[in-house]
């Protein structure tokens, strides 16, 4: 493996950080106590080619690897993980689903008006009765004729209501036979409605609702893969997209070590740093700590993305930079919040801000609980 990223790499890092830290970071607190979708943002992250980063250039896209994917993708969980999850999902979902499930007539159909962000694209697995266990959705799709009918709810859909091009997941086998199936909807289409849009205690700004299927009929053109074969094909795409979810995870501790190092620079003297000292400050400690577990984060998660671009299997990989990297933002924002002192649970601080958009991070494309269930099945069963 590669340390090196490279000068293009290297380029692209710098030039969306300083991005983020001109478009993004200034606006994100603001953002965040709002609580509504920044379509301002969302096109400035279409202007940069954000929202169709590992699409082909034959579709619109920039045609870049995920290793490239997850370095974006750490800057904007850096500035504001309600971005960065709008990017990922827009591209790590949806985009991600058509382009691996979807045939070429679908691809040409979507994949160029999501990459331009013409349209944001949705991805609709989660029911409220089915969320780890997916294989136990409810909505139901009938054969009509030629098409299908699909009626049944979503929920914790990210773009549920600001969406263009939606990938739902609906079970067609009988009983005993619990096979799911994805269909491509666009908005507008008569059946498919917005339900309530979610209120959430973190990542804000990113859109997430529920979705209402009432007798909404799709032509058999609209099924994405085989029919019956979807739930192989959500786990693939969940697989990658924990890698690109354990980049934005990095990215949140990054903000909140740098917020902590701010601080404990501007006032040293309330950690016992303006004399010199033989021992370590708790200060020290806490900073020292999270930096090093920083790095050893976004080296699992950089493995991950290199086995995902070389073609190998990652799925256990992916598990562990997710868990890990969850668990270090939860960890990284809870103690930089108490380094912070009172101050960092101002709603004026970012520090609460991180702390509270870490937490749905641990949640998001499979638990903490589920990446341990995936890796210690490779272990005891693998
Ligand atoms: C911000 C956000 C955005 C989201 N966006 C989308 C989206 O765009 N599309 C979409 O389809 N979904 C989306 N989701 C849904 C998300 O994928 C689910 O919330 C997640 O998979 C967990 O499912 P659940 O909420 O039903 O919890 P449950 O599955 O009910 O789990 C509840 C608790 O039980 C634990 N648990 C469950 N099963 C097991 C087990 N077998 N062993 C041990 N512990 C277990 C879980 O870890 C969790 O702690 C989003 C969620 C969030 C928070």
């Amino acid at each position: 493996m590669e340390f090196d990223l490279g000068p293009e790499r290297l380029a692209l890092q710098k030039r969306i950080r300083e991005f983020c830290d001109a478009e993004i970071v200034p606006r994100a607190q603001e953002n965040d106590l709002k609580g509504t979708f920044p379509w301002d943002v969302a096109k400035k992250l279409a202007r940069e080619g954000l929202l169709g980063i590992v699409l082909p250039r034959e579709y619109g896209g920039l045609g870049l690897d995920v290793l490239s994917l997850c370095l974006v993708l750490e800057e904007l969980g850096r500035a504001d993980a309600a971005i960065a999850l709008t990017v990922e999902s827009h591209n790590g979902l949806c985009a991600n689903h058509l382009f691996l499930h979807g045939d070429e007539e679908q691809k040409r159909r979507y994949l160029p008006r999501l990459a331009s962000g013409e349209v944001l694209g949705a991805w609709a697995l989660t029911e409220p009765g089915a969320g780890s266990d997916a294989a136990s959705i409810k909505t139901r799709a009938s054969r009509n004729g030629d098409g299908w009918v699909l009626n049944g709810s979503k929920t914790f859909t990210t773009q549920g209501s600001v969406a263009g091009v939606y990938v739902i997941f609906a079970k067609t086998g009988g009983n005993g036979k619990p096979e799911l199936t994805a269909f491509v909807a666009e908005k507008g289409a008569a059946g498919l409605g917005v339900g309530k849009i979610e209120k959430k205690m973190g990542i804000r700004a990113s859109d997430t609702a529920q979705l209402h299927l009432h007798d909404l009929r799709l032509p058999a053109e609209n099924v994405v893969g085989r029919v019956g074969g979807a739930f192989k094909d959500a786990m693939r795409v969940l697989d990658a997209g924990r890698v690109a979810i354990a980049a934005v995870s990095v990215g949140i501790a990054r903000a909140a070590l740098e917020e902590g190092v701010r601080r404990v620079k501007a006032r040293p003297g309330d950690y016992g740093l303006d004399v010199p000292s033989p021992g370590l400050t708790y200060a020290q400690k806490t900073l020292a700590q999270i930096a090093a577990e920083i790095d050893a984060a976004r080296l699992l998660t950089h493995r991950a993305a290199w086995l995902l671009d070389s073609g190998k299997p990652f799925a256990r990989e992916a598990s562990m930079a997710k868990l890990v990297s969850g668990d270090l933002a939860m960890k990284a924002t809870t103690e930089i919040v108490d380094l912070i002192g009172p101050e960092g649970g101002s709603l004026d601080s970012p520090g609460q801000r991180f702390f509270r958009d870490a937490k749905l991070y641990q949640i998001g494309e499979g638990s903490s609980q589920i990446q341990q269930l995936v890796i210690s099945r490779h272990l005891l069963h693998g």
